[in-house]
């Protein structure tokens, strides 16, 4: 890999440019004939898919259930929680007919006969229709909590889209709880941003900081919103993942009322929580390199890819059977609770070709067999992270060593992006230093600066003009983070505690 990278342009040549090369030279995803909306091919969707397994058990280790609600959502039901319309209605899409017809020059058009009474819209979050429901589940305290999570598409019309950081069509997973107390919800607010943490550290290696949202980021109707954001490899910040406190607002817009165990009739306190293939994004930002994808061992599609050598019929008919074999004792081996995933390339197309595919696609292990190989008893696995292996394995050695490989490469990938970010982390108490923090040396050519500045901050309207003229988002106020007396960078109002600011997705 002297020089010459298997992505043009590398990531310090045209960081934007470069990431939708990597999703190409990956083959996860593409864009689609309609505008903002992609198609994720199997190799993405895979990766979808191992998110949506390990999520999912730790959603129901957590006591939650999954449902499913309806696509649409009748457009009263969004009116009757004031913020929560102003926050959705500028990018809603709406059902207005249920028919077409020709439009007598040999097109179509929506029958005007048919329109609806009332437009449905295609829900951009489903806070609403499941409020709705959950008004007709809930009667006494007896009925609580209600903990229900779905696995769903939303409709969001975004004017700027970036292939699975923010399309209009998104697939995600919204958790939506109804509880009896203010406390209650409070507490599984708090414990789905933990399950968040837990799985973008844990399964993703990739580092993030809980935080709580201003009242500028805060979800529409929320109370209050929690997040976990992620720093990139240009030290941009992504939130990967929200949670939210709802307080008794959509309870009241709702009706969700129960008889308390004193005999009153109350509001219910609710919450609502989700992750989206926004992940997937954060997952080729947080660890790919200039030859492509690097997955993390614990979502890939595959573990380990074979590449079968062979120049004759009399080669092949020794090389494959043996890379079956290999195969199916990897197999029996388990990793991180799962049987070790591996898959043989045996597609008939120039050897160079076939193994940068699978560079590219980010596969952990790569393993090229021959019949030297194995007429020698060594093997000669390549590590997609970099990491030489010290010696040539026997196959025996390789199927032995092949889970404990494949922790060390998941820590690997965690420990590395761990130590950019903390590199890329200061604290920061004058404007004029944060100023400098967050301006390109050059604009024409930005090179890498910036990162994340923990500063003292006073959350309120009058800073955001500052923060927009730099280009510069508060990501949240760090929950770990100790209380401390300082003064506002910008206001130089008095603070308790510093927000993380960085520029962001
Ligand atoms: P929200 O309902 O706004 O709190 O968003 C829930 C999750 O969806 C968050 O983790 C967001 O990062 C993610 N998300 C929001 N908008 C988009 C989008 N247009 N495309 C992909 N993910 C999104």
């Amino acid at each position: 890999m002297s020089g010459k990278t298997a992505i043009t342009p590398t990531r310090s040549e045209n960081y934007p440019e470069w990431y939708q090369q990597v999703v190409k030279g990956a083959d996860l995803a593409e864009n689609s004939d309609v505008r903002g909306c992609m198609v994720i091919k199997p190799w993405g969707y895979a990766i979808w898919e191992n998110i949506q397994r390990r999520l999912d058990a730790m959603f129901k280790a957590t006591g939650h259930e999954n449902a499913y609600f309806p696509l649409f959502i009748p457009m009263s039901f969004l009116e009757k929680e004031a913020e929560h319309v102003e926050g959705f209605a500028k990018e809603c899409a709406v059902v207005t007919h249920h028919r077409l017809e020709p439009n007598g020059k040999g097109g179509l058009r929506p029958a005007p006969s048919a329109e609806l009474e009332e437009p449905l819209i295609v829900r951009p979050t489903s806070e609403t229709i499941i409020g709705a429901t959950f008004a007709r589940w809930v009667q006494s305290y007896r009925d609580l909590p209600i903990l229900i999570n779905q696995w769903a598409n939303v409709v969001r019309w975004e004017l700027r889209t970036r292939m699975f950081l923010r399309t209009t069509e998104f697939l995600w997973q919204e958790g939506h709880t109804v509880h009896a107390t203010a406390e209650e919800a409070q507490i599984e607010t708090r414990q789905m941003l933990d399950v968040y943490a837990e799985f973008a550290e844990g399964s993703m290696a990739m580092p993030v900081i809980k935080g709580e949202k201003t009242s500028g980021e805060r979800f529409p109707g929320a109370v209050s919103t929690y997040s976990i954001e992620a720093m990139m490899q240009d030290r941009k910040a992504l939130q990967a993942g929200t949670s939210h406190f709802l307080g008794q607002n959509f309870a009241k817009a709702q009706e969700i009322k129960f008889q308390s165990e004193a005999g009153q009739l109350e509001y219910a306190w609710t919450t609502s929580w989700g992750v989206s293939t926004r992940l997937i994004g954060g997952l080729i930002m947080t660890h790919s390199d200039d030859d492509g994808l690097v997955l993390p061992p614990k979502l890939a599609p595959a573990h380990v890819i074979i590449l079968p050598i062979y120049k004759t019929p009399e080669e092949r008919a020794k090389v494959v059977p043996f890379c079956e074999g290999l195969k199916k004792d990897l197999g029996s081996q388990q990793y991180a609770g799962e049987a070790v995933r591996v898959r043989i390339d045996d597609r008939d197309i120039r050897g160079g070709d076939k193994k940068w595919q699978w560079v590219k696609r980010g596969v952990p292990i790569r393993l090229e067999i021959g019949p030297r190989d194995i007429a020698d008893g060594k093997l000669f696995p390549a590590r997609r992270d970099g990491v030489k292996y010290e010696t040539k394995p026997t196959p025996e050695e390789f199927v032995a060593s092949i889970a404990k490989t494949l922790a060390e490469m998941q820590q690997g990938l965690f420990d590395r992006a761990a130590k950019l970010r903390d590199e890329a982390t200061v604290k920061i108490d004058t404007l004029a230093e944060f100023e400098k923090f967050f301006t390109p040396k050059n604009a024409d050519n930005p090179e890498i600066h910036g990162g994340l500045a923990y500063c003292h901050f006073v959350d309120s309207p009058e800073i955001e003009e500052k923060l927009k003229e730099l280009k510069v988002t508060v990501r949240c106020v760090p929950l770990d983070g100790e209380s401390e007396a300082g003064t506002c960078i910008f206001t130089g109002k008095p603070s308790t505690k510093r927000g993380v600011f960085a520029k962001s997705y």
